[in-house]
């Protein structure tokens, strides 16, 4: 069956993408005003699988490809995924698919590690504040191929910590390193380069003991 797009007006929307292009365009400390992402609205469930082209989990409710950002209506976000519907979670989850819009381009189209892409993610779009602070990193580093629900506990405090520990700067650095990584062993070794210790989560636990995550 063809899946059938229908354009409409969509203020709440566009008023999202604009401020989340805005302070992205800031974070990532580029200057991207032409070709931006675009917004677009998935009705349902079928449609979202028929985009895809796979059966989706309930909690896949946005994802992004080059610069169009998918997203599940919010007038059927309760009935059509496993998450509650908000203005507030709603305005994060559409900001972090147009982060990774934004990553894509620095990362020059390598989005692995998936831990460290999901994380700048979620930290970026603020999604942090929704979740529980982790007590203990023990997860985040099984997420190097493959995604999974898993992958979004941890990895938004971890890219938090990295910034609170060494800046900004370093982590635009780890993102644009990973253009030329094509190894779990060459990431291990730009990681070395750019901090100057391990990605392990013994690491990362020192650094929970060193700051609050609230
Ligand atoms: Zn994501």
């Amino acid at each position: 069956m063809p899946l059938k797009i229908e354009s409409f007006e969509d203020e709440f929307i566009d008023k999202i993408c604009k401020e989340s292009i805005d302070g992205l365009n800031i974070f990532y400390e580029i200057n991207w005003v032409h070709h931006l992402p675009v917004p677009i609205v998935v009705k349902d469930r079928k449609s979202i699988d028929l985009l895809k082209r796979e059966k989706t989990e309930p909690w896949v409710v946005g994802w992004s490809e080059g610069n169009k950002v998918f997203i599940l209506d919010r007038n059927n976000f309760g009935s059509e995924s496993n998450h509650k519907y908000s203005p507030e979670t709603y305005h994060s989850l559409l900001k972090h698919e147009i982060s990774h819009a934004f990553y894509r381009i620095l990362c020059g189209g390598n989005m692995k590690p998936i831990w460290l892409c999901e994380g700048v993610a979620i930290f970026t779009s603020g999604q942090n504040r929704e979740k529980r602070p982790v007590e203990c990193f023990k997860e985040f580093l099984n997420f190097q191929e493959d995604g999974g629900s898993g992958v979004y506990a941890e990895s938004g405090f971890a890219v938090y910590l990295l910034v609170k520990e060494f800046g900004k700067q370093k982590l635009l650095d780890l993102i644009k390193g990973l253009k030329s990584i094509t190894s779990q062993k060459e990431f291990t070794e730009l990681f070395i380069k750019i901090y100057g210790i391990e990605p392990t989560y013994e690491k990362f636990n020192e650094f929970l003991r060193k700051y609050s995550l609230k």
